[in-house]
């Protein structure tokens, strides 16, 4: 039952994100209309061919929250999944909640009606690689850098040129060299203080229990919407962001 009222909402998201389909048509003529001008004004032809770079970051690993000491970070890894991304923005527009979900790139590049939907409901994007290595700290820079920068290219054209703003390495296994690469690319290095475990589906009450237990450690909470039946996040969700609510937590965003 649950998911037929999911495929309700998500008709209505998917309009939306034709809407968002449309502006980035515009703009990119616009782009095209303005590419004699930057011509003329000495810029090289490769600009007209490459989207505007993003503006750095900090190579520091984020964990604040933007609605400050009594903020917190819902983030969510691993998708978009076309079972669970959905059912994860339905709970999260229930409660009003926007999230930043970090998402892996072929994922994206196979479901861009998911990245439209989570960026049309005002969620947040973040490049979480294309293989999900949690070893990528030991490997190369090369390797590192294509994980890095393809996973940026393939969300971003899923979204129709929207860019994430963070990059979470796959189990935490940053590097320097990561760091700086994603923060020159305008991805804020994003870190968790508390996982909910729900990866491991040790039951909804357990999820609930840990964030609960461990909000005192900082803002930003991990959950995921992909890698296995997420039924339990779905449910967690649904007790955690009211619960968070009456203890006058706001929701943000991490921290750039
Ligand atoms: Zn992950």
């Amino acid at each position: 039952m649950a998911r037929h009222g999911g495929r309700g909402w998500y008709g209505q998201v998917a309009a939306a994100a034709l809407g968002v389909t449309g502006v980035a048509v515009a703009a990119s003529l616009w782009t095209a209309q303005a590419g004699p001008v930057d011509t003329r004004s000495g810029a090289g032809t490769s600009a007209h061919r490459t989207a505007p770079k993003a503006a750095p970051v900090s190579v520091e690993i984020a964990h604040a929250s933007d609605q400050g000491a009594r903020g917190v970070n819902i983030t969510i890894d691993d998708g978009p999944d076309p079972v669970w991304t959905p059912q994860v923005l339905q709970v999260l527009k229930e409660y009003g909640v926007k999230a930043t979900f970090c998402m892996i790139g072929p994922q994206a590049e196979a479901h861009p009606d998911l990245v439209k939907a989570v960026v049309a409901a005002g969620h947040r994007l973040c490049d979480h690689t294309v293989s999900h290595d949690v070893t990528m700290d030991k490997k190369s820079e090369a390797y590192q850098s294509q994980q890095i920068l393809d996973a940026e290219r393939m969300i971003t054209k899923a979204s129709g040129g929207v860019r994430p703003l963070y990059y979470r390495a796959p189990g935490g296994a940053f590097t320097p060299y990561s760091r700086k690469l994603a923060a020159s690319h305008g991805m804020r290095p994003l870190g968790w203080n508390v996982d909910s475990k729900d990866f491991e589906r040790p039951g909804t009450e357990a999820v609930v229990a840990t964030v609960k237990d461990e909000m005192s450690n900082g803002p930003t909470v991990l959950f995921h919407d992909a890698g296995g039946d997420r039924s339990e996040t779905v449910a967690a969700l649904r007790e955690v962001l009211p619960w968070l609510k009456e203890q006058g937590y706001s929701f943000g965003f991490p921290v750039r």
